[in-house]
């Protein structure tokens, strides 16, 4: 028997200060939601699918409703889930008006025999499993809108504009372990604001975006996606585990490597088959919370560590 723990990130960014309390809430909802799963026996996949899910629908975060706009105004999302047990993985690529990429992503990994479905294709297959259609304004948030049209006064590139200005965005993501010891991670978004039609990030990558494996753990990714893909970022760290280095030392190393070798900034959320459960990043801030044993810690700037009972009688 394990001890089950979730934890969440809702994405590693500069998070200006308006939208610090959102993502705050919106972060320990989620973990709340996953740790009911996880504490009435529930399994790791089940726990990251309704955390993540919690997120996609929270329009704070870049992922499902809120999610960031491509350079003409469309709505394309990327998500992914992972079972640790069997490695079995499902992920959806520059996705359309769909409510909940994660549970498209769910239905790749149990109804088909890929990893990965995008654009058109995805969007069919979420038809053939009765997952509705929704309009594209739907998911588009103020904040998205606003923030595309100051990326198009001000932006270069979206390259310049993540590195200058330490912009990415708050894609979301849950690692969870549960009572059985079965690891999985999740990871949902929108990309980078002003993306180009097409662009697919790390995020439903895995190796790149996230990982899981019940013989390690599992790693949630946000940050620059193209810095990401070129480090290898979650199976860089998931190897050093491998190897015997903390999940805490892999983590912050991986990062810093990233940083050194391509001036990509990010964060993980990390957890050990042998119980380590951290967070890490190089951003400004992230938002994270994460619940074991009735606790939830979370926090967004460094080294912040706020801790509630999961069970509070405000929430
Ligand atoms: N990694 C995501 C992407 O590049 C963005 C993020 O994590 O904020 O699509």
């Amino acid at each position: 028997m394990a001890t089950p723990v979730i934890i969440v990130h809702g994405g590693a960014w500069t998070i200006p200060d308006n939208l610090v309390q959102p993502s705050r809430d919106g972060t320990k909802c989620a973990a709340r939601a996953g740790y009911a799963v996880l504490d009435s026996g529930g399994s790791a996949l089940d726990a990251v699918q309704a955390a993540v899910l919690e997120l996609e629908n929270d329009p704070t975060f870049d992922a499902g409703t809120g999610s960031v706009l491509t350079a003409n105004g469309d709505v394309e999302m990327d998500a992914v889930i992972m079972d640790g047990k069997t490695l079995k993985s499902g992920g959806v690529a520059c996705v359309h008006n769909i409510q909940n990429p994660i549970n498209l992503a769910r239905e790749v990994m149990e109804k088909t025999d890929h990893c990965l479905l995008v654009g058109p294709g995805a969007n069919l297959f979420a038809e053939e499993v009765g997952i509705k259609k929704v309009p594209t304004e739907s998911l588009v948030s103020d904040e998205a809108l606003r923030e595309l049209e100051c990326y198009k006064v001000y932006g270069n590139t979206v390259d310049d504009l993540f590195r200058q200005r330490g912009t990415g965005h708050d894609t979301v993501g849950a690692v969870a372990i549960d009572s059985q010891g079965n690891i999985a991670f999740g990871t949902s978004t929108g990309g980078i604001s002003c993306k180009k039609p097409g662009r697919v990030g790390d995020s439903p990558i895995i190796g790149a975006g996230g990982y899981a494996d019940n013989e390690v753990g599992a790693v949630s990714c946000t940050g620059h996606g193209e810095s990401i893909f070129k480090v290898v970022l979650a199976y860089q760290i998931i190897t050093q585990m491998k190897m015997g280095v903390s999940a805490q030392e892999a983590a912050d190393k991986a990062l810093a490597n990233m940083a050194k070798r391509v001036h990509g900034f990010g964060g993980v959320i990390v957890l050990g088959s042998n119980g380590d459960h951290i967070t890490s990043f190089t951003t400004e801030r992230m938002a994270w919370a994460w619940a074991k044993e009735g606790v939830l810690h979370h926090g967004v700037n460094p080294g912040e560590d706020l801790t509630e009972p999961v069970i509070n009688e405000n929430n």
